[in-house]
């Protein structure tokens, strides 16, 4: 990310960090945190958190802890942990020594739990938590209290002890805040702050049978690390006073402040981790890593940069109203970044064999070919050119539509930095499919230019006939409408895209491709920008995945009113 922002307006979590710094508020101290639920892998989404939060500690000179927020033992795992640690590393943060886990924290809460019954502010109940959200009531009903709103310090203090100590079953009672039960905001209608679950945490194990909820847990955990801002995605707003008092009641002195900034949402794709969770489990994708899912995994492995979703997370800025990305936004920031930095390669999807009847047999010339054309610096390479090539079946028309200026019979066209040449007969097998062009060259034509100035509309990628074969992977968006889980009464996987993977086991690429080493970046000449898998491609069998392809696929389809 940008760490200047002279040129950008501030966006307003700027401009509060900002006025904070400059009232001296905490000591100038600016202490954000990015905090996941080791629940499933970090999505697109959490990038935007995460640049957020690193993004105004590193501006603001001030420090960003990684804190895992694990709370809940039934759905966590330590492989969770493992990746969100890997993710935000990749995409150029560090928390240096600030790595912290909630559940380090349970002692703290439980006693902080204490304190607030103590100070009569927090009580047992025993309703079970159907009747808890029945009594709570809501937005138009106030609530009712429960019964159990009364019992004594002492009592509350003995019982709370008791669910600690495992004498009850899960869902026997609850530890309540004592706020309002006729509060307009449900949310302060005596919110649970600890229930019973008697689970194993995959890092705490058996020692606790009772668990602080998010709201108790999430502020009080912000004060122990000393968070100065405590950021967080809209949905938390009605929550934000929920947050003050609990603070308000157990932390003197400094105290964090919660602000909140609109959740990313991008089309064509669902962002919570439990439908991605179900994807992976049904196997509707290969994987949490899969290139069709917009985790940062399978972006990686897709072929995004981290510059790329960094430069994504300054483009769609931080706001406070909701509104949907385009995809096509996102393809931006990788097509610009991949476009600065890949070299140029040619790759025949579909290969369509040409023989250049005038060229010497058994002859072989190397061609120079730059490998960016506007980079001198970045060099050429050597191709072999000979007697037979592929080019792409569908630069070849054998009744040339209009407005199609590749190859026809009888036209000529250039062939990529080698020659022109000109298709003179065409090859088919019994059943009538072109197998063959016969071609001409201009042997004048060497490089690709016409020394006497004669022009070509079409110039084609091309391979030579002894170019290696290659599995290529082509991605499409990974869902068929642009908000799949927009209708509540459908599942969101009956809008999955059956055609968003095609998997080319037959093209052909040139020579040096063959030895791409595996997490390489070429942009495939008129096809795409293409990264060779960094699980399935070897240096001799390469795999590339399309990263994304040289045009708009997204926007441009959309702007056609469909
Ligand atoms: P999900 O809804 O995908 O399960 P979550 O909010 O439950 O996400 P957490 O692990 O709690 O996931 O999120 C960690 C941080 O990332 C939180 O601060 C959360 O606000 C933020 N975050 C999650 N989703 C988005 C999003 N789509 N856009 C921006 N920030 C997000
Ligand atoms: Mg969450």
């Amino acid at each position: 990310m940008t760490t200047s922002n002279e040129t950008q307006a501030r966006n307003f979590l700027q401009e509060i960090v900002a006025e904070d710094k400059q009232a001296g508020k905490y000591g100038g101290r600016v202490h954000t945190r990015f905090p996941p639920e080791p629940n499933g892998y970090l999505h697109i989404g959490h990038a935007k958190s995460i640049c957020i939060n690193f993004g105004l500690a590193q501006q603001y000179g001030g420090k960003c802890n990684l804190r895992l927020d694990d709370t809940n033992p039934l759905t966590e795992d330590t492989d969770y942990v493992e990746s969100i640690q890997r993710d935000v590393r990749w995409l150029g943060f560090d928390w240096d020594d600030r790595k912290f886990f909630a559940s380090d924290y349970f002692e703290k809460l439980y006693a902080f739990a204490e304190q607030l019954i103590r100070q009569g502010q927090a009580y047992v109940c025993s309703l079970t938590a159907d009747e808890i959200s029945e009594w709570r009531g809501d937005f138009t009903t106030p609530g009712r209290d429960s019964p159990y709103r009364n019992r004594t310090v002492e009592e509350n203090l003995d019982l709370f002890r008791r669910m600690r100590a495992g004498e009850f079953p899960d869902g026997k009672h609850t530890l309540r805040a004592k706020i309002d039960m006729a509060s307009p905001n449900p949310v302060l209608r005596d919110p649970p702050i600890y229930r019973i679950r008697h689970a194993h945490h995959h890092r705490t194990g058996d020692t606790w049978c009772i668990y602080p909820l998010y709201d108790f847990a999430h502020c009080l955990s912000d004060s122990i690390e000393g968070i100065t801002h405590s950021i967080c995605t809209l949905e938390f707003e009605n929550r934000r006073p929920l947050y003050d008092w609990i603070v308000d009641a157990l932390i003197k002195g400094e105290r964090p402040h919660q602000y909140e900034f609109a959740r990313l949402k991008l089309t064509y794709t669902v962002m919570s981790k439990r439908k991605l969770l179900q994807m992976v489990s049904d196997k509707s994708v290969s994987g949490w890593d899969d290139p069709r899912m917009l985790t940062i995994s399978g972006l990686r492995r897709r072929g995004f940069t981290p510059e790329s979703l960094r430069d994504f997370a300054t483009r769609i800025g931080v706001s406070k109203s909701d509104s949907w990305i385009d995809m096509g936004v996102l393809e931006l920031s990788i097509r610009e970044d991949l476009n600065e930095r890949a070299p140029r390669a040619m790759a025949v999807l579909r290969p369509l064999k040409v023989v250049v009847t005038n060229y010497p047999e058994g002859q072989t010339e190397m061609l120079e070919v730059a490998n960016h054309p506007q980079k001198p610096e970045l060099g050429t390479r050597q191709v072999p050119f000979s007697r037979e090539l592929f080019i792409e079946a569908d630069d070849f028309q054998e009744v040339p539509q209009k407005g199609f200026f590749r190859l026809a019979p009888g036209k000529e066209v250039r062939l990529r930095s080698a020659y022109f040449i000109k298709c003179e007969e065409v090859i088919k097998d019994a059943a009538g499919n072109v197998t063959e062009l016969r071609c001409t060259y201009d042997p004048a034509t060497r490089g690709g230019d016409s020394p006497e100035g004669r022009k070509v509309k079409g110039t084609l990628h091309w391979v030579p006939g002894t170019a290696p074969t290659a599995e290529v992977r082509l991605y499409d968006r990974l869902f068929s409408v642009e908000h799949p889980d927009k209708d509540k009464d459908r599942d969101f996987k009956e809008f999955l895209n059956p055609n968003s993977l095609e998997v080319i086991t037959t093209a052909r690429v040139e020579p040096m491709l063959a030895q791409a080493a595996p997490e390489s970046r070429f942009q495939f000449e008129r096809l795409g920008y293409f990264y060779a898998d960094p699980k399935d491609s070897t240096a001799g069998r390469p795999v590339f995945n399309r990263t994304v392809t040289l045009k708009d696929s997204w926007t441009k389809e959309q702007a056609k009113g469909k």
